[in-house]
């Protein structure tokens, strides 16, 4: 039993234009808490015609929510932000209890995405437009901003409450209305915010939450004419499929896909800092994030160092139910994230990788997993190809700084990178030439509201955060004004 100072925080209907619904008839999933295997809850599943609903309760809603001052919409978004603050423990165990990390990290990232509603209701009275020096004397060029429309966004599991907000709070700001499909394993807390959005007098239809089958309500979002916008975080595989669908009606997108995060540890780095950097980017969340450490190369001369001090802080990572507050690592997501860790283990381990420390399910059972080190990690690996997204870290021996940013830059991917070394002119040599978004230099977590998040390549294209991300959920309009009046110019 999952228990609440506030129960009603927990939701188990559709959130269609304001109201709470549970179609009479529809088809139920349950959720589960992953550390227990315990069911939270059944849910029901939005049919095409319940998300199509959703989608046309948000272009009612639309006109009035963009003509409604920006003040007054960043008053709302604001309110909804302190709400999200006031009630953090109660959204933290419903994360812990669907998701599975730590109650700690919950909390964290819960205050992460609250910070997007306050950032962007700031951010929602700064959307200005633009004069142009006009061609003609009579002429006057103006530029608008405006918000683009129902926005549609697909949420993944692994950070509910921070990828929701990261979304919603631009699209809201802008002035546009949305409709989200939270992933299946994590509704509850999609609910929870809609809930919250409620109480903050965020008027019906401006958002809405439709859980469901991908293939059906994220089918009807991605291909439905009224959806202006399809936003997405999720795996590179579907985020191809999605765009391909979209593309039908020319909406505008924003991908937030898959990384294969390189480490790159230099022989002139401060070796603590490293390994605690290291830690946090691959550990987070039992590794299952897209700017998770996924291969880690340590120069020569600091390489076996490296791997005894990391080996030794991952080996004393304690392992366990996320609503243990000692605990640091949580159960993997499902059996399928423990099934592509240990094949990623095992191959490594038949081309010559070395276990340092874990090695397997952990003893706890169900889809618990020992955070683990395998050194002697090599380029024809799976690890080094394919992301993990579970808590295995594979170390890569380097020589020079050239072979390690071609190392680096050879994927697929170009979400977030991450480099030690003390040496300045490395930082901007190495920074400038890896072809990732976002790269931590000295540091393993770069998160912040403030700044721009988003990868190159095949990890996706718009960017999330900063000033930069409001720019996803709006048109640019062009006014070119002509004989505004019969200006007389004085002949020579
Ligand atoms: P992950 O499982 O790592 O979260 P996915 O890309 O599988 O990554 O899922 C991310 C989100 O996309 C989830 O909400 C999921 O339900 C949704 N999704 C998965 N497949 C599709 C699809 N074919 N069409 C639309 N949405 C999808």
């Amino acid at each position: 039993m999952l228990v609440l100072a506030d129960p009603t925080l927990l939701r188990n209907a559709l959130y269609i234009d304001g109201a709470w619904e549970r179609p009479p008839g529809t088809d139920e999933l349950p959720v589960t808490n992953p550390a227990t295997g315990a069911e939270l809850a059944r849910l029901p599943q939005a049919s095409r015609e319940d998300t199509i609903e959703a989608i046309e309760a948000a272009q009612s809603a639309f006109p009035a929510w963009a003509a409604l001052p920006a003040r007054e919409r960043s008053k709302l978004l604001k309110a909804w932000h302190d709400l999200i603050v006031a009630n953090v423990d109660d959204l933290a165990r419903i994360l812990t209890a669907e998701q599975g990390k730590p109650l700690p990290e919950a909390r964290g990232e819960i205050l992460y995405g609250a910070a997007f509603f306050e950032w962007y209701a700031e951010e929602a009275k700064r959307v200005y437009g633009e004069t142009i020096p006009a061609p003609k004397a009579d002429q006057r060029l103006i530029v608008l901003r405006q918000p683009i429309g129902v926005c549609a966004a697909i949420t993944p599991w692994n950070f509910p409450m921070a990828m929701i907000p990261r979304k919603a709070a631009p699209a809201l700001a802008a002035g546009c209305t949305m409709v989200l499909k939270p992933a299946s394993a994590t509704p509850l807390s999609a609910l929870a915010l809609a809930e919250l959005a409620d109480r903050a007098g965020i008027p019906g239809g401006v958002f809405n939450v439709v859980p469901g089958r991908a293939g059906i309500v994220g089918d009807e979002l991605a291909t439905n004419p009224i959806v202006r916008k399809l936003t997405f975080t999720g795996s590179t595989e579907v985020g191809r499929e999605l765009m391909a669908k979209a593309s039908g009606t020319i909406k505008k997108i924003s991908l937030e896909l898959g990384g294969n995060a390189p480490v790159l540890v230099f022989d002139d780095a401060d070796v603590g800092v490293a390994v605690q950097g290291a830690l946090a980017s691959k550990f987070r969340n039992m590794g299952q994030t897209c700017v998770c450490a996924n291969r880690i190369y340590a120069q020569a001369g600091i390489y076996d160092e490296f791997v005894e001090r990391f080996a030794e802080a991952v080996a004393a990572l304690k392992v366990g139910d996320g609503f243990d507050e000692s605990v640091q690592q949580g159960p993997l997501i499902d059996e399928a994230a423990v099934l592509k860790t240990e094949e990623h283990l095992r191959d490594a381990v038949a081309r010559g990788a070395r276990i340092v420390t874990g090695g397997g399910r952990h003893s706890l059972g169900g889809t618990y997993f020992q955070p683990t080190v395998v050194a002697g990690a090599i380029g024809d690996m799976l690890v080094a190809r394919e992301e993990t997204f579970g808590p295995l870290a594979p170390v890569f021996r380097f020589e020079t700084e050239e072979e390690a940013v071609r190392m680096a830059n050879d994927t697929e991917y170009g979400l977030a990178a991450y480099f030690f070394t003390r040496d300045n002119a490395r930082i901007w040599r190495v920074g400038e030439a890896l072809e990732f978004g976002v790269i931590g230099i000295n540091t393993g977590i770069t998160s912040f509201e403030g700044a721009p998040f988003g990868g190159l390549k095949a990890s996706g294209i718009g960017r999330e955060g900063s000033h930069l991300g409001i720019d996803e959920f709006l048109e640019i309009k062009y006014m070119c004004v002509a004989e505004i009046c019969p200006v007389k110019v004085s002949e020579k």
